[in-house]
């Protein structure tokens, strides 16, 4: 059975989307917005969202699923002044390692050889690295 995760009201990338939240966007458009992971698997790890919020991909309407991939292409376009390798995933689920219910593409720059995915600890996401990250990711 599909497993469900919370609504909207409880959702933590909404409030970015907002902008009550702070965020370190990258890029954003009428129907997406990009910012960086909080606790990056590499770096320059990017989360790119819809604005409205639905919890999975078959959440999306006519017309919407075209944009926000489009969204995932421009960011990858800008992934790509980091490293031309790089994962796209997409977790749908707590059993398929989703924690936020807000529907999110990852794109996860690859420098190396390394499985990112098969440490424990995550560091989180240094401020002086954000704003480089920001200045490099967030030119058009
Ligand atoms: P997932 O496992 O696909 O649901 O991934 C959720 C991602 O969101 C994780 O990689 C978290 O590090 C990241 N995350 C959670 N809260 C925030 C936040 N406030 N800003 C940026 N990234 C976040
Ligand atoms: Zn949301």
């Amino acid at each position: 059975m599909a497993t469900a995760g919370p609504g909207p009201g409880d959702c933590v990338f909404c409030p970015i989307v907002a902008r009550r939240s702070p965020a370190y966007i990258v890029y954003e458009n009428d129907t997406a917005i990009a910012f960086l992971d909080i606790f990056p698997f590499t770096r320059g790890h990017v989360l790119v969202v819809p604005r409205r919020h639905v919890d999975r991909l078959t959440g999306l309407r006519d017309g919407e699923p075209g944009a926000l991939l489009a969204s995932v292409a421009e960011v990858c376009r800008r992934v790509e002044r980091l490293s031309r390798d790089y994962n796209v995933a997409l977790n749908q689920g707590a059993l398929a390692g989703q924690i936020v219910f807000h529907l999110h593409f990852h794109v996860i720059p690859r420098y190396d050889r390394q499985n990112p995915f098969a440490g424990t600890a995550r560091a989180p996401l240094a401020a002086d690295e954000a704003h480089e990250l920001v200045r490099v990711l967030g030119a058009a």
